[in-house]
């Protein structure tokens, strides 16, 4: 059996959609797989008045489709407990002290605590705030603070946010979620490179022409409209995911993967992003929001509940990101992120140069093709290369063809839900695949300077229909650099 952590999880938003689609179920994996077993305890937090009888029905609703053990369900929900809170009200955090301290000393906590924020981002200052002025941070277990996206909506409220919950937590008690952190495929690209020196030493501008980062969603904004018209795809997946994949796709070999070491890369990373000024943002960077598709059966961003009829927000961004640095200097990072594309699929294509000398007479040369390395992230896991080769047959002429490689559906079975690993990491104390401070200053940074002159200037939306891959200006983008989007679908 592992070595169980012991800890006490207080959910604040214990009654929201984060908390019962993702964290309860991830919680009960964790305990399914001995993670968590006797040890451990969760305090829910919200507004309503919930019993915790009634809590547990709720927590035990969002398991079904998982277990049909209702033996473990009900062993496992008897762990929870609930507590009706204000975040405003400080005698709720003195009632919900007492019952954690009461719960560390039933189920032997040893003084852990994981604060996780499940609420609006408007509130994580004021919760940690309490958490510090009504003392429940425990002297001798750990402390730790989990902190949902957005992390601000700008570099200016990031960093307010920042400092707000810098006055309860230090940097190393902070695990700022970024779900693709968690994902397999994401995971394996640093192994994938610095394990692999048929990768890893063709890995820089002399061999790579372009990389391309694709997270494409087919659905649109369906209910979120409230949140997202007021975000939009720039803030909602660019400075985050999009940014996060393309650090573990570009970081110096860290000395080793430590999180200490792995963050420093990433910040030496970000510092060398080439800076956009104001006036080069329409030449890198393409905003789209979707209409109707083509057979109107589908409605338009704009006709979403709660969604401003004119508003101006993105759903779709394609962007060239370059980087000022040894090693990738010149080679031009493709990224598109969109709603109501084709299908859902998260990739990255790496295209490589061409530059060889064709030596066999008899082949046309303008056949040969780029080697294309793609790596597949969901929802299949994989890998395709792209590769010149001849037909079978006589005459000695070119074809391409792609070595394949695929997850089973049964190993797909197997791989554990981002949020079960984060929670793992997150008793574990282990920082690597959440983002620092550093990080976010710096994507924060880059991504201000593109939202600002978007909000200067009007575009003509929608610009692009439901069940297509994004406005023309996308692929001009690359057209204008003599490259094209590999994955159109
Ligand atoms: P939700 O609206 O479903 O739940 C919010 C929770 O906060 C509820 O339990 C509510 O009772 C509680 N709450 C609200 N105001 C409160 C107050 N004044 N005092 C005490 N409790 C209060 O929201 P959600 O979708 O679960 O999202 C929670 C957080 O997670 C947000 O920061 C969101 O951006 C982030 N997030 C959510 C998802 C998702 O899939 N739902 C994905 C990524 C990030």
């Amino acid at each position: 059996m592992k070595q169980e952590n012991p800890a006490l999880f207080i959910i604040f938003g214990g009654s929201g959609d984060l908390a019962h689609r993702k964290l309860y179920p991830a919680l009960f994996n964790l305990y399914r797989n001995n993670y968590i077993n006797k040890k451990f305890a969760v305090i829910g937090t919200a507004r309503r008045d919930w019993s915790d009888d009634f809590f547990r029905d709720t927590v035990k609703e969002s398991l079904k489709k998982f277990c049909e053990d209702e033996k473990m369900v009900q062993e496992f929900s008897s762990h929870f407990y609930y507590q009706s809170h204000d975040v405003n009200d400080s005698q709720h955090y003195i009632t919900l002290k007492k019952l954690a301290q009461s719960l560390n000393d039933k189920y032997e906590l040893e003084e852990n605590r994981v604060y996780y924020m499940a609420i609006a981002p408007s509130l994580f200052g004021t919760v940690a705030g309490h958490i510090k002025s009504e003392n429940l941070i425990t002297d001798n277990g750990f402390n730790r603070l989990v902190i949902e996206k957005p992390f601000g909506h700008d570099f200016k409220s990031a960093k307010k946010l920042n400092d707000e919950i810098s006055q309860t937590f230090d940097e190393e008690q902070i695990y700022r979620i970024d779900h693709y952190l968690g994902k397999e495929m994401v995971q394996n690209i640093p192994v994938l490179r610095f394990n692999n020196p048929v990768f890893n030493t063709i890995w820089n501008k002399d061999y790579i022409s372009n990389v391309q980062i694709t997270l494409a969603e087919s659905l649109g904004v369906e209910e979120r409209g409230g949140y997202y018209d007021g975000a939009g795809a720039l803030r909602d997946m660019v400075q985050n995911h999009v940014m996060q994949i393309l650090a573990q796709l570009t970081m110096e070999k860290p000395e080793e993967f430590t999180s200490q070491k792995v963050h420093q890369s990433k910040k030496e990373l970000f510092a060398s992003l080439k800076m956009l000024s104001s006036d080069e943002v329409d030449k890198n960077f393409v905003r789209g929001q979707y209409g109707v598709n083509l057979n109107q059966t589908q409605i338009s961003y704009r006709e979403g509940p709660n969604i401003n009829p004119e508003s101006q927000t993105e759903t779709y961004v394609a962007g060239k990101i370059m980087f000022d640095n040894d090693t990738f200097r010149g080679v031009p990072f493709y990224v598109r992120t969109g709603k109501r594309l084709p299908e859902k699929s998260t990739r990255i294509d790496i295209v490589f140069k061409k530059d060889i000398k064709n030596i066999f007479t008899s082949l046309n040369e303008s056949e040969i093709k780029e080697n294309i390395f793609s790596i597949i992230i969901e929802p299949d896991q994989g890998y395709e290369l792209l590769m010149n080769g001849t037909k079978v047959g006589m005459d000695f002429a070119t074809d391409t063809f792609s070595m394949n490689f695929k997850r089973s559906a049964k190993e797909l079975d197997k791989v554990p839900e981002a949020y079960e690993r984060l929670m793992v990491n997150i008793l574990d104390g282990d920082h690597t695949n959440f983002t620092h401070w550093d990080e976010l200053s710096s994507t924060w940074k880059y991504i201000d300077v593109i939202r600002q002159k978007w909000d200067e200037e009007k575009e003509d939306f929608p610009n692009y229909r439901s069940g297509t891959f994004g406005p023309k200006k996308a692929d001009d983008l690359l057209a204008r650099d003599g490259n094209q989007w590999v994955f159109r679908g």
